[in-house]
């Protein structure tokens, strides 16, 4: 999607602070993180959000719920970390490309 910025990180045509790429995924430092370690791990393909995906992308999201745990540890988060999924604008998501956000390193509020 031409007007996408995780579009353009995927396509090079934006930098990030790369932490992680192959074939399906890219992972990122968040731009502006609210903890010390905050990155996000991506799909490639422009999917809007967590509501536009269907049983075709089973193994995509199993994919990036599997790849959290190994890159968090690779970030320093030896402890746990939090997971989060903004999902449309009731849900908070500003980048209207589908995300998870990883975050970790301080105590987290609780929710
Ligand atoms: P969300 O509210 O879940 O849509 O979060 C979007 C996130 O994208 C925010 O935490 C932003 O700081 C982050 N963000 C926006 N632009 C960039 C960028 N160019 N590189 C890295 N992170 C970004
Ligand atoms: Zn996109």
């Amino acid at each position: 999607m031409s007007d996408c910025i995780f579009c353009k990180i995927v396509a090079g045509e934006i930098p990030c602070r790369k932490i992680y790429e192959d074939s399906d995924l890219i992972a990122f430092h968040d731009i502006n993180p609210v903890a010390p370690v905050h990155f996000m791990i991506v799909p490639k393909e422009h999917i809007v959000s967590l509501a536009d995906t269907h049983a075709r992308h089973e193994m995509l999201l199993g994919r990036i719920l599997l790849l959290a745990p190994i890159l968090a540890k690779e970030q320093g988060l030896m402890d746990g970390f939090r997971t989060i999924i903004n999902t449309g604008p009731g849900g908070g998501q500003e980048v209207m490309h589908l995300h998870v956000h990883i975050i970790g390193g301080a105590k987290p509020r609780a929710m």
